[in-house]
């Protein structure tokens, strides 16, 4: 196509209105006319990055494969466009500053003064167009976390503004903005979008295009009204109406004619529309399913769904294509004990028990993976859920009621989960974690490698504690298969029981590569046997 394309896209009014849901939507449309596109996203907080985020500040921190803890608006992009996001697709104020005060420390500005203008809009200039150097993108599009007129936002909107002079033509801001309806006067308001276009305006930012988030449909009337306050042609007024599922939006927003506005803009002939056939088939079955597959999600940010995000959208997309309706619970692990575990859980058709960080609901995850192992419930756990099954089976089993990782108890009498030695030299540096992707070799004959069909994996990984591999013979014997090592470090990535209905733990993440039209294969699997599970016991 020629010169890369930049697309922005700004928020106003007010927070969460999806600008990520969009701004993925967009780019799948643009993908799907067969562009090279990839999404990006510049958040203007001053943390490096959302490894050390609460889950309740922004949701789940989201892993890339290059090991970078990002904003869960890259899982978005991911699972929309099935591309693979870096370390670079999401960049913060604190990243942009650090950067800048190494080459300060260096030497590199000569002595100058360094300010934010030029300093700092250079830097987040170069992480957006750098994007696509090597990579031939034909459009790149860059989310700006936050609202128009946060302060912290400025130097963001200042980048936009002079990207905008420098690469003229190539460069459209897309502004999402909400009416609110007032329902005393049975009317949607659009003064709230013209303040917010004012503030851009003022900040030297003429939108291009606007996406309306509203809750009841636009007449022309108030698109007719908001094109001429605002200054954008008629036609890029679009709006964006409240659909059951985020992955409706796209083929709304094809119907609001999105893409075909973004392409003219850009003087690009617009032929014919996005070929969207297999996305609509799953939308189209996610809406036609009536029949619940139940799962029990255990963990102890249950109250914020979003903390377990990826979680959440891979089990949509496995029991979308097993033609079922997800009804996933939400279990506060730290509520459940001996007493009342049967209760919470018996109507489950599957339980996941969720990865996590810390001693807060360890015990009743622990409940939760009893439960299903001794009732042959189809049972998944991921990160901290696969190490509690280890847990549970060693105590159980084994007999070693003294056991625990050292995360949670470093004086216990087997530390069956263990920082490895290289880790523990590295202990003052905090930088013992062990992220982003890793090899995976699956062990002939196991369930997993059935599942995979394959004998070697890539999953990401967001941990400390390692399985104690001195452990490794007397688990087997016991009867639980260590069926995924890590072939370098000899670390076990993966554990199954191949005596029961499907009981997986996984220390990696396979959340992370479940995509719409690539739904991963351990979540197909394990929906599937919650899916019989259910089946059977209806029988
Ligand atoms: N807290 C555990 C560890 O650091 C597990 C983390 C996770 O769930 N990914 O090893």
């Amino acid at each position: 196509m020629g010169k890369t394309k930049y697309i922005f896209v700004t928020g106003g009014v007010t927070s969460s209105l999806g600008k990520g849901i969009i701004a993925a939507s967009l780019g799948k449309l643009l993908q799907s006319r067969g562009y090279k596109v990839t999404n990006q996203k510049l958040d203007p907080y001053i943390n490096i990055n959302s490894g050390m985020l609460n889950p309740y500040e922004h949701g789940e921190s989201y892993v890339t494969d290059d090991g970078h803890e990002a904003d869960l608006d890259l899982g978005h992009y991911e699972r929309f466009l099935g591309i693979k996001t870096s370390k670079n697709s999401n960049v913060t104020t604190g990243r942009v500053y650090q950067s800048v005060i190494q080459k300060e420390r260096r030497g590199d500005y000569l002595g100058k003064t360094v300010q934010v203008v030029p300093h700092i809009t250079n830097e987040i200039k170069k992480t957006i167009t750098q994007l696509s150097v090597g990579e031939e993108y034909d459009f790149v599009i860059t989310e700006i976390g936050g609202t128009v007129g946060d302060i912290e936002g400025l130097p963001y909107i200042e980048s936009v503004r002079q990207l905008r002079h420098e690469l003229k033509e190539d460069c459209l801001c897309v502004h999402l903005t909400y009416l609110p309806y007032v329902a005393a006067a049975k009317e949607l308001k659009t003064k709230p979008t013209q303040h917010s276009v004012k503030e851009l305006l003022q900040l030297g930012v003429q939108p291009d295009v606007l996406v309306l988030r509203t809750e009841h449909p636009l007449n022309r009337g108030i698109k007719d009204k908001v094109a001429l306050f605002c200054n954008v042609s008629a036609d890029a007024v679009v709006e964006c109406i409240d659909v059951p599922t985020i992955y409706e939006v796209p083929l709304k927003m094809q119907e609001e004619g999105l893409d075909n506005v973004v392409l003219r803009k850009f003087g690009i002939n617009v032929d014919g529309n996005a070929e969207l056939g297999k996305w609509k088939t799953f939308v189209g079955k996610m809406k036609s399913a009536t029949e619940k597959v139940r799962i029990a999600l255990v963990g102890k940010y249950v109250e914020l769904p979003d903390a377990y995000l990826s979680i959440h959208e891979s089990l949509i997309h496995a029991a979308t294509y097993h033609d079922r309706k997800l009804d996933l619970t939400f279990i506060q692990s730290e509520n459940l004990n001996e007493s009342n575990v049967v209760k919470m859980l018996k109507d489950m058709d599957g339980i996941l028990v969720a990865p996590g960080f810390g001693q807060r609901g360890i015990e009743g995850k622990i409940q939760a993976v009893k439960y299903a192992r001794l009732n042959n419930v189809p049972f998944f756990g991921i990160g901290l859920g696969m190490q509690c099954a280890v847990l549970e089976y060693v105590k159980d089993v084994l007999g070693y009621v003294d056991a625990d990782s050292t995360e949670m108890n470093a004086r216990a009498e087997y530390n069956i989960f263990d920082l490895m030695q290289e880790q523990k030299e590295r202990l003052m540096l905090d930088d013992t974690m062990r992220i982003g992707a890793f090899d995976c070799e699956l062990k002939d004959g196991s369930k997993v490698k059935d599942i995979y069909k394959c004998g070697k994996v890539s999953e990401r990984h967001r941990h400390r504690f390692e399985f104690n591999n001195k452990y490794k013979e007397e688990l087997e014997n016991a009867g639980m298969v260590c069926s995924g090592i890590n072939p370098q470090s000899g670390f076990v990535e993966v554990v199954e029981l191949p005596n029961h209905k499907w009981f997986i733990g996984t220390q990696f993440h396979p959340e992370y590569n479940s995509s719409v039209l690539n739904p991963h294969p351990l979540f197909m699997d394990f929906v599937r046997a919650a899916v019989d599970n259910s089946s059977a016991k209806a029988e």
